[in-house]
């Protein structure tokens, strides 16, 4: 990995199709400054100020030549359990490290850290952990993922360990996380569902509906409550019926929610991702990996929480009943699916796995796009949308010039 004294002065990426906010444009210039953010990114021969012109007089340009590669912007993944071997909820500081920087391989420059179910006074513990490392910019805040849920859709979570959502209770985690909290799934038609998604919103945290037992006029509810995100729709809710619409329907119809969703082909039929992409539009899409341990790993037996799961040709499942538990998934393999199987526009992919989940975070200033003024977060991949190069804020973590 390049250190950042080894920087060069500028870097200028050149000849890859280039995915901007405007558009795609063939053979644009993406220029990147010694600070790692980016200066420029002009289309081929563009004659500007900022451009080729004026950095053409600075000693160590970096030039690097991507004709025939997709230069798109760096991932941002809203819910991410770990990776690499390495759990963010049970995992030293270093292990916590070691799963951002197995995901960063993948693409992933901005990721939110997320906790699955567990005692009140371990998640506060885990969570002051953890928001020691969003200060350092290694995280990009703390996700919550029970225990505020239901356990008629507990997936895997552990049941005992369930509880109704109590503002109190809510506001304690709130204060562990120390500001750094991004977002706290819940069920919102338990006791106490509804003045959490306010409480929620008041201190600045994103609630999410997930792991729910709720009706189509209990989550209409939740959602003027305040609530702003689908947690993994489709997974962990009652399906989408005729009579009984559900969560699903209300999430997907409501212009105010995003609505995740776990692109790897195990969690959700092409068929499913296809009618909530064409339903909620590129906008309100993002796609999550819910990737526990294993990702980035490999198969075997592995902690989520306290419950024992196995991984088997990729598949996470509990060994005491079989839930899905999590995947093992990265975001370059959604993004690759996403214009492989599901044959989706780059453009829309690029919304769902960048644009998307930062506008939602609130970071959109500084990530989630190829524009000046934003950190050098990028990711080149190949005319088949393999992964062949990772940007973190102007720092190679994956070469184009190394990767085979
Ligand atoms: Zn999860």
């Amino acid at each position: 990995m390049a250190s950042p004294a080894a920087r060069a002065a500028c870097t200028v990426l050149t000849g890859a199709r280039v995915v901007l906010p405007t558009g795609t444009v063939d053979g644009a210039r993406v220029i990147v400054d010694e600070n790692g953010r980016i200066t420029g990114a002009l289309p081929d021969g563009h004659d500007d100020r900022d451009g080729l012109n004026h950095t053409d007089r600075i000693d160590g340009i970096d030039r690097i030549d991507l004709t025939g590669h997709w230069l798109v912007p760096g991932f941002v993944d809203l819910h991410n359990h770990g990776g690499g071997g390495a759990s963010f909820t049970s995992g030293s500081v270093a292990d916590v490290l070691h799963g951002v920087r197995t995901h960063r391989a993948h693409g992933t420059t901005t990721l939110v850290a997320s906790l699955v179910t567990g005692e009140p006074a371990f998640l506060a513990q885990r969570a002051g952990l953890l928001s020691e490392l969003v200060e350092q910019g290694d995280l990009a805040g703390i996700h919550f993922e029970g225990p505020f849920i239901s356990p008629c859709r507990k997936g895997a979570h552990s049941a005992e360990l369930l509880r109704h959502p109590d503002p109190a209770e809510v506001r304690k985690l709130i204060d562990a996380a120390r500001g750094t909290a991004a977002m706290m799934t819940l069920a919102p038609e338990l006791p106490g569902g509804l003045d959490s998604v306010r409480l929620l919103v008041e201190h600045g945290v994103l609630a999410a509906v997930g792991h729910t037992d709720a009706t189509y006029e209990q989550t209409v509810e939740a959602v003027d409550a305040g609530a702003r995100v689908a947690t993994h729709l489709f997974n962990a809710m009652p399906s989408l019926g005729h009579r009984e619409p559900g969560p699903v329907a209300a999430l997907l119809e409501d212009e105010r929610v995003t609505v995740e969703l776990i692109n790897d082909g195990t969690h959700l039929h092409p068929a499913a991702l296809e009618l909530a992409f064409h339903r909620a539009g590129p906008g309100r899409v993002a796609f999550i990996t819910d990737a526990m341990d294993a990702a980035g790993y490999g198969d075997g037996r592995y902690q989520l929480g306290p419950l024992a799961v196995d991984v088997k040709d990729g598949v996470a499942r509990l060994v005491e009943g079989g839930s899905i538990a999590g995947s093992t998934l990265t975001l370059d393999t959604a993004f690759r699916r996403a214009a492989t199987v599901d044959r989706l526009p780059v453009e829309d992919i690029v919304d769902a796995v960048s644009a998307t989940p930062a506008r939602l975070l609130g970071v959109y200033d500084r990530v989630g796009s190829l524009e000046p003024g934003k950190d050098a977060d990028a990711v080149v991949l190949d005319a088949d949308f393999r992964l062949k190069g990772v940007l973190h804020k102007g720092d190679w973590v994956l070469d184009p010039r190394s990767a085979g």
